[in-house]
Formats: structure tokens, C-alpha cells, sequence
């Protein structure tokens, strides 16, 4: 009895496995396509100052509009892109694209600050990737002082004397650098510090319940007063609300990202709003916050 329920339940563990291998392998081959396709947009994301309002500087964060599924969000397919080494061409393309947006709403008047770009381990390792980004600057006209990039940890941290190495020929170019999703990799701030980046940005995760749990608001809380030591300036992100603004007013950490004040938001619409606030002579994005 035991015996045949566990053949049927390795049976059916078996043709569940072969269903996502072979969605996986359907999603691989689109993906292949999908940049000759043009089925990649980017969306924007303002980072703001958290006591004035205004915009310090944009993530471009990367969707795929897929014909059947709609627009899919990086989760979905950035690991299959990594694995398969698609992300390589993706990500040149990301990082085009969006000096091209950055450099047309500098041309346009509506903004001048920095664009951030999500790299990932695989474009990182390009032996080139320093003249790589050379040449999209120099080609979309962008100067390198409104590009940053932005690493994670864990990424950093796989062979330490090599990135270090990678990161200061990037910043040789005059271009900032950010540690994203800080404090999901459990490196020290001290060690991090030896590499030549220029900001934090904390994770959501540690930001999420600042309000209600006293034990999380005392690490961000730290973790902003130590980045803050050692003259690294910090973002927070996933701020949701106005209490959790207000906190990280209190401990001084300089700039916010959240759906507070926006969501990413396609091209168009972020500029649309440059623009309406452009003609109503305002800089500062939020408060009040965005609707929805
Ligand atoms: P990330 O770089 O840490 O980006 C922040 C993520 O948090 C984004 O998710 C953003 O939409 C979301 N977010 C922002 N504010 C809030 C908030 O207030 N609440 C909540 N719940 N979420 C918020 P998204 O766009 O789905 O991107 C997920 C991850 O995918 C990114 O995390 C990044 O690691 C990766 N990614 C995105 N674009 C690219 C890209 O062009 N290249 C690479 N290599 N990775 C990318
Ligand atoms: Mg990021
Ligand atoms: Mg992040
Ligand atoms: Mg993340």
C-alpha cells in the first residue's frame, strides 16, 4: 500500500519536474528571440530625497513584454538569462537603453540625475565590461557621472580581489557605484568598505517593518550610522509609507525608493510627470505621494 502511493507520488513528482523542465526550456527558446523581437522595456523608478522630495536619481528596471503572458517581471526570467548566458546581450541592451532614456531627459531639460543599472554576475565577469560601458556612454552621449551601477553583496564577495579590481577600472571611468539588496548577504559593512563603491542601498527586507518591530528598526537604523562612518551614502529601499519615510528622516538616511512616491513607470509616463512638473516649476516628486 505505502509502496504504491509512493511510486504514484514519485510518478507524479516526475511528470510535474518534466512539465517545468520543459516550460523552462519554452521560455528559454522565447527569451532567445526576444531581444531581436524588441520584447524587452525598461520601467523607472525615482530615487528621492527624503527631506526635500526631489529626484536624486532613476533605476531602470527591466520587463519583458511577452505576447502570451503579459509583461513578465525580472524574477520570472532573469535566473533563466543568467543560466543560460542570455543576459550578457540583455543586459548590453538594458544598459543602452536606458543611457539613451537618461541622456534624452537631460537634452529635454526635465532631469538630470543619475541613472542606475542592475548588473549581473555574468556581465560583471566580462573582461571588457569597463570599455563596454565606455563605448554606450560615448555612444549615446551620456556622461559617465550619470551612470552608476548597482551589485549585490553576494556578487561582489565571490572573488573579492577581482571585483575590486573590475570596480575600479568602472569607476576610473567617473561613474558611481552601489551595493544593492544590502544586508541579504551577510558580509560585514567593514569588509564591504574595501571595495571602491560609493553607496548602499538596503534591502526591503530590513526597511519593511521599521515601524512595527523594534528590533528591525534598530539594524537599519545601525546599518545607515555605520554605512554613514564610512562616508557611504545610503538609499532605502521598498519604502511604502509615510511612517517609514519619517523614521528614516529621523536617522538621516539620505534618499528613499518605494511606491511611496512611485512606482517604476514606463518611459512615457515618468515623462509625462518630468514634464507637468517642469511646467508647474515644482522639483520635488513627493510628498504628496503618486496615485495609483
Ligand atoms: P532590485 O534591483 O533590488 O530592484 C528593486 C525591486 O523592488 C524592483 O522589483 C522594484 O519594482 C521593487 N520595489 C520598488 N519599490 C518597492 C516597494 O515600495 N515595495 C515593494 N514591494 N517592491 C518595491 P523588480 O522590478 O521586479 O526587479 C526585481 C529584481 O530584478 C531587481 O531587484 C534586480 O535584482 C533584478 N533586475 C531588474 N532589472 C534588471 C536588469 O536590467 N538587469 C539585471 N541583471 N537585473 C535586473
Ligand atoms: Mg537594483
Ligand atoms: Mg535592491
Ligand atoms: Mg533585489
Amino acid at each position: 500500500q505505502a509502496k504504491a502511493a509512493g511510486r504514484n507520488a514519485y510518478r507524479f513528482y516526475d511528470s510535474q519536474y518534466a512539465r517545468e523542465l520543459s516550460d523552462r526550456l519554452i521560455l528559454e527558446n522565447e527569451l532567445r528571440l526576444a531581444l531581436e523581437r524588441k520584447q524587452f522595456v525598461l520601467h523607472y523608478q525615482p530615487q528621492l530625497d527624503v527631506y526635500s522630495g526631489e529626484i536624486t536619481g532613476i533605476e531602470a528596471l527591466l520587463r519583458w513584454q511577452h505576447p502570451q503572458h503579459g509583461l513578465v517581471p525580472p524574477d520570472r526570467f532573469i535566473p533563466i538569462a543568467e543560466d543560460s548566458g542570455l543576459i550578457v546581450p540583455i543586459g548590453d541592451w538594458v544598459l543602452r537603453a536606458a543611457c539613451a532614456q537618461a541622456h534624452a531627459w537631460r537634452v529635454a531639460g526635465l532631469l538630470d540625475a543619475p541613472m542606475a543599472v542592475n548588473l549581473s554576475a555574468r556581465q560583471f565577469d566580462q573582461p571588457d565590461l569597463p570599455e563596454q560601458i565606455a563605448s554606450v556612454l560615448e555612444a549615446t552621449g551620456l556622461p559617465a557621472t550619470r551612470l552608476e551601477l548597482e551589485l549585490t553583496e553576494s556578487l561582489v564577495m565571490r572573488e573579492p580581489e577581482r571585483s575590486s579590481d573590475t570596480l575600479s577600472r568602472c569607476k576610473a571611468l567617473g561613474l558611481t557605484i552601489a551595493i544593492d539588496d544590502f544586508g541579504t548577504g551577510y558580509s560585514s559593512l567593514a569588509y564591504l568598505r574595501r571595495f571602491p563603491i560609493d553607496r548602499l542601498k538596503i534591502d526591503r527586507s530590513f526597511i519593511k517593518d521599521i515601524v512595527d518591530e523594534p528590533d528591525d528598526a534598530a539594524i537599519a537604523q545601525a546599518i545607515i550610522a555605520m554605512a554613514h562612518s564610512l562616508r557611504l551614502n545610503v538609499v532605502a529601499e521598498g519604502v511604502e509609507s509615510d511612517a517609514q519615510l519619517s523614521l528614516l528622516r529621523q536617522w538621516h538616511c539620505g534618499i528613499y525608493q518605494g511606491f511611496l512616491s512611485s512606482r517604476p513607470l514606463p518611459g512615457e509616463a515618468l515623462t509625462a510627470l518630468l514634464r507637468g512638473m517642469k511646467a508647474a516649476g515644482v522639483a520635488e516628486l513627493a510628498p504628496p505621494p503618486l496615485q495609483h
